[in-house]
Parts: C-alpha cells; sequence; structure tokens
C-alpha cells in the first residue's frame, strides 16, 4: 500500500532539513526522487546520497517552474515543502520580509501546484502533498511570526480549494502540518535558549521532531494507502495544537 515503485516524486526544498528527509522516505518506498532546491552545493549532494537527480529551482520563479514542468514527464507525486520563516514583530516587519515569506510559501506552492498539477490532470493521476506547518492552525503567539502564520494557514486553504477541483480527476491534494522539528531552519535560525525552554514545555511529548518523523506522514499522503483522502492536512506536532 505504501509503495511507490516505479513512480516519480519530485520534493521542493529538500536539500536539507524536513524536506531531504521526505525525499529519502520516498526514495526507499521505491519512488524516483527529484530534489528540486534553490541551492545546488548542498542539493547536488543530497541527490546523490539518495540515488536521486538534483535540479535547480527556485519556486518563487513562476517561469522556472513552467520550465521545469513541461520539461518533465507528469509527475505521480509533487511535495511543495520549501519554506522560510521571517521573526519580526508584526509591527516592524518590512514589507521585503513580509512578501518574501508569501511568495516562497504560498505563491511557490502555488505555481508548483499550478503547472505540475495541469500535467496530473492530463495524465488523471497523481498526489501533491505540501509541508504546511501547526502555525497554520494556530497563532502560535509566543513567536512573532504573523506572515509565517497566515502562509501556512493559505497553504492549508489552497490545499483544500485545490482538493475539490480536481478530486474527480484523479489527483489528490493533502498537507501534513508538523509542529517544532530539528532542521537548519529552527536550530540555526531561530533557535534561542528562551524559545527552545518555551517549545519543550508547549509540546506535550517535550520534545522537538526529528525531520525523519515528518516523512512517513508524507508517504502516506503520496501512496496508494491513502487513495480517498483528498483536502486533508496531517497534523504532526507530538501534541503541541491538541
Ligand atoms: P530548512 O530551512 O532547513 O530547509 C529549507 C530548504 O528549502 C532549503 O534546502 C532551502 O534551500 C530550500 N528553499 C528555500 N527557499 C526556496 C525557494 N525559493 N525555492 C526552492 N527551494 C527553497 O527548513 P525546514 O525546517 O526543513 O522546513 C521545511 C518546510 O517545513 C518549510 O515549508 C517549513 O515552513 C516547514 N515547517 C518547518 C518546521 C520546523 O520546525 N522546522 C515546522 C513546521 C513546518
Amino acid at each position: 500500500l505504501f509503495k511507490l515503485d516505479g513512480k516519480t516524486a519530485l520534493v521542493t526544498g529538500a536539500a536539507q532539513g524536513i524536506g531531504f528527509e521526505i525525499a529519502k522516505g520516498l526514495s526507499e518506498a521505491g519512488a524516483k526522487v527529484i530534489i528540486a532546491d534553490m541551492n545546488p552545493e548542498t542539493g547536488e549532494a543530497a541527490a546523490s546520497s539518495i540515488g536521486g537527480r538534483f535540479e535547480m529551482l527556485n519556486v518563487t520563479d513562476s517561469d522556472a517552474v513552467r520550465a521545469l514542468a513541461s520539461r518533465l514527464s507528469p509527475l505521480d507525486v509533487l511535495v511543495n515543502n520549501a519554506g522560510i520563516v521571517r521573526n519580526v514583530p508584526s509591527e516592524d516587519i518590512s514589507d521585503a520580509d513580509w512578501e518574501v515569506v508569501m511568495s516562497v510559501n504560498v505563491n511557490g506552492v502555488f505555481w508548483c501546484c499550478r503547472e505540475f498539477g495541469k500535467k496530473m490532470l492530463g495524465a488523471g493521476k497523481g498526489s501533491i502533498v505540501s509541508t504546511a506547518s501547526m502555525s497554520g492552525l494556530i497563532s502560535n503567539h509566543p513567536q512573532p511570526q504573523s506572515g509565517y502564520n497566515a502562509s501556512k494557514a493559505a497553504v492549508i486553504h489552497l490545499t483544500r480549494s485545490l482538493a475539490g477541483e480536481w478530486a474527480d480527476r484523479g489527483v489528490r491534494v493533502n498537507a501534513v502540518a508538523p509542529g517544532y522539528t530539528a532542521t537548519p531552519m529552527t536550530i540555526l535560525g531561530l533557535e534561542t535558549p528562551e524559545w527552545r525552554e518555551t517549545w519543550l514545555k508547549e509540546t506535550p511529548m517535550k520534545r522537538l521532531a526529528e525531520p525523519r518523523e515528518i516523512a512517513p506522514a508524507v508517504l502516506y499522503l503520496a501512496s496508494e494507502a491513502s487513495s480517498f483522502v483528498t483536502g486533508h492536512t496531517l497534523v504532526v506536532d507530538g501534541g503541541y495544537t491538541a
């Protein structure tokens, strides 16, 4: 049920962190995996470590997304994982910081859904999974990240909307919503002793997720195991939003 033998999967933002573990998990399930990332150094190494292929892609560039989609055969699985965060109080955030978060997290997901989804619709099959966040479900007030929260809420509702549009044409659209996960984004980018203490206090399991704990949820939604599931967001947060 969870096998992806003979399938092709593309994962955006998979040069490191959660995306890499998703790519690895899909590869272990039998898929031919394409890592599409804007960082060629880490991306090439990540792809070769799992026997996959690297494609340079900035998901905010809709022309580049269209060009890549038109070069590739229809995908069986698309994982929209590339995402960024800016932790700045709302009263101080610059236009540029607000816009870049929306551009990567919302526009980037939509450009990929539109271009790769169009080809899936032509083939009459496909599964799309986007990495949202628990921050799309709650205000996650300990951190000043209103733009990130809004962008991930948009991913969750875009998922429902596309699922409704494409359900009777063979394309399923779902999302996962991780809680705090130990990746370069959190460990290098966000962590301070105060925030770590808050994360641990607020997470009933009293720990961060490991990136490899998000991958099985994506594999479920990508595979035939979830053949009657669409428009769903699967929360993987150690109980944070419970
Ligand atoms: P990360 O920063 O460790 O890795 C992100 C990857 O995306 C990098 O390889 C980067 O090069 C790539 N990327 C960034 N912008 C891109 C663009 N415009 N085009 C293509 N690639 C791009 O991040 P992570 O923690 O692994 O997060 C992955 C996803 O999971 C993101 O969508 C993030 O919002 C989401 N998420 C993370 C956490 C967490 O705690 N780490 C929690 C919930 C959701």
